[in-house]
């Protein structure tokens, strides 16, 4: 089965640009987009009350990395489940993966042999200035381990909207932990920005601004580069 307007995209950004907001925005936009979100696929192992689901938990908690290998299997089983279900869905929109070149190989790889297509990237780029100032203001809900998007902290968020849980900071968001991070993007994640931008691939956003501004740019970028 090819699918010629079947689109799949990647969101990449470091922790605080806004990510997970942009994705939200964008299946309003575009119907029919299948959210694969790395963090939310760990999470859900991570309940899990066996020697895996704990490992798992405990790197998280640790704020190290998961294999990649073992990343890309659980985002293929879910490119293959996409598949399954035929016409249900439009397209596919990735939040935390890829991370390495390598993962972002491996990923070309996968979409191209099971949809036969591309997946294009969008960086929202964020200063690092402004990646402290949210990333110091972040909190997480404490039962259902909920991000909450940064928007909604200007306005002290004490409760999870999701499902009404205490929310929390994030004992690693701490200045040293945020820079350990943004040097991990650094090295780690810009050569598969690059990767993308060399094939023609990417669209390049500035993140700095409001939620609703970042959107409209992404939109207008999309469309400018018919990848819409
Ligand atoms: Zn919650």
């Amino acid at each position: 089965m090819t699918r010629k307007n079947f689109r799949i995209f990647v969101v990449l950004g470091r922790s605080g640009s806004g990510k997970g907001t942009q994705v939200e925005m964008l299946q309003k936009k575009v119907k029919g987009l299948r959210h694969i979100e790395t963090g939310a696929l760990l999470r859900e192992l991570s309940r899990e009350k066996n020697s895996l689901g704990k490992r798992v938990k405990d790197t998280l908690n640790q704020g190290e990395l998961v294999p990649y290998s073992f990343v890309a299997y659980l985002w293929t089983k879910e490119l293959l489940k996409v598949f399954s279900q035929g016409n249900r869905w439009s397209g596919i929109v990735f939040e935390g993966s890829p991370r390495k070149l390598i993962e972002a190989k491996m990923m070309d790889q996968a979409i191209r042999f099971i949809f036969d297509t591309e997946p294009i990237a969008v960086y929202i780029e964020v200063s690092r200035k402004e990646v402290v100032r949210r990333l110091l203001k972040r909190v997480v809900c404490e039962k259902c381990s909920n991000p909450i998007p940064y928007r909604l902290l200007e306005n002290n968020i004490t409760k999870c909207p999701v499902c009404g849980g205490r929310v929390t900071r994030r004992p690693d968001d701490t200045p040293k932990a945020i820079r350990e991070r943004m040097e991990f993007f650094k090295r780690n994640v810009m050569p598969s920005i690059r990767h993308y931008r060399k094939d023609n691939r990417l669209i390049s956003i500035n993140g700095d601004q409001p939620a609703e501004k970042v959107s409209h740019e992404l939109w207008g970028k999309l469309k400018k580069n018919r990848f819409i």
